[in-house]
């Protein structure tokens, strides 16, 4: 499908490096910093209502070519299924997300490429499916790395960091309570070029690794999940790429949190075998 069309998904698919270093303690599993209080500058409705609007014009845009599949695609039924149990275990990281109107969605493109925008529309590109064959559990892994974004509220921090550093905090307080949130939100839309910081990428890493193995899925899978994206990266840089970088110190991030969400994995396939 035409790439134009692609890009609209992409503004929302970046984050920034704000962080409030208060551990928010939650037990067991990963231990994640609070999310950063600046991104309360930003609307999360109306955020999410964005989103919403470029993920319907991007789902509308590929079923007009033919590019959207359909309800009973095995491999959609799949991705929605895998999210189904992703998705129970949000709650713990963002209680918002219990009222999102979760999508999950696969646009038939060679692009290896995968996001979660804010309020949870998901969507899959056929291309890292198949370019990359993809297991349930790196399928889990993708997804819950997406998925931290969106619950994370990366976006959302971004583009408070933009707008303060654009119009000052004084400036965006008055635009912001004058109602003119969607002026905030469209301009910093049109800043597509930006890269998740390497903070916001690790912070969805491991909250990732977290989600997929409460979720029964093998973090272990990170670590070939990402071999798989280096050595794809060596023909032609996958899109996903762009915003996500790898290398060795990404999968040594991973390696180093897998003693704390093994044990999260062994207990949720303990619990299925029963
Ligand atoms: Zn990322």
């Amino acid at each position: 499908m035409n790439p134009r069309t692609l890009a609209i998904a992409l503004p929302l698919l970046f984050a920034c490096s704000i962080a409030i270093a208060q551990p928010a303690a939650k037990g067991d599993g990963v231990q994640v910093s609070n999310p950063s209080v600046l991104r309360k500058l930003i609307p999360a409705e109306r955020l999410e209502h964005t989103a919403t609007e470029q993920y319907q014009q991007l789902t509308a845009g590929a079923r007009r070519q033919g590019a959207l599949a359909p309800a009973n695609h095995p491999q959609v039924m799949r991705l929605r299924a895998i999210a189904e149990r992703i998705i129970k275990h949000a709650p713990r990281f963002n209680p918002d997300a219990t009222s999102w109107k979760w999508e999950v969605n696969l646009i038939g493109s060679k692009q290896i490429n995968a996001f979660c925008m804010p309020g949870g529309k998901i969507a899959f590109y056929t291309g890292i499916l198949e370019t990359l064959r993809l297991t349930d559990d790196e399928v889990a892994i993708v997804m819950g790395h997406e998925v931290a974004h969106a619950l994370r509220e990366h976006s959302r921090e971004r583009l408070a960091k933009n707008s303060i550093t654009r119009f000052g905090t004084a400036i965006v307080g008055a635009v912001i309570s004058g109602g003119r949130y969607a002026d905030v939100i469209n301009q910093a839309g049109s800043l597509a070029t930006l890269k998740f910081s390497r903070d916001n990428e690790t912070d969805a890493d491991v909250v990732g690794l977290d989600l997929a193995a409460r979720a029964g899925f093998d973090p272990r899978a990170g670590v070939t999940l990402w071999r798989k994206m280096t050595t794809a990266s060596k023909n032609a840089p996958p899109q996903f790429l762009s915003t996500h970088p790898t290398g060795p110190n990404r999968i040594k991030e991973i390696e180093r949190h897998l003693a704390e969400v093994m044990p999260l994995y062994e207990r949720s396939r303990g619990s299925e075998s029963r």
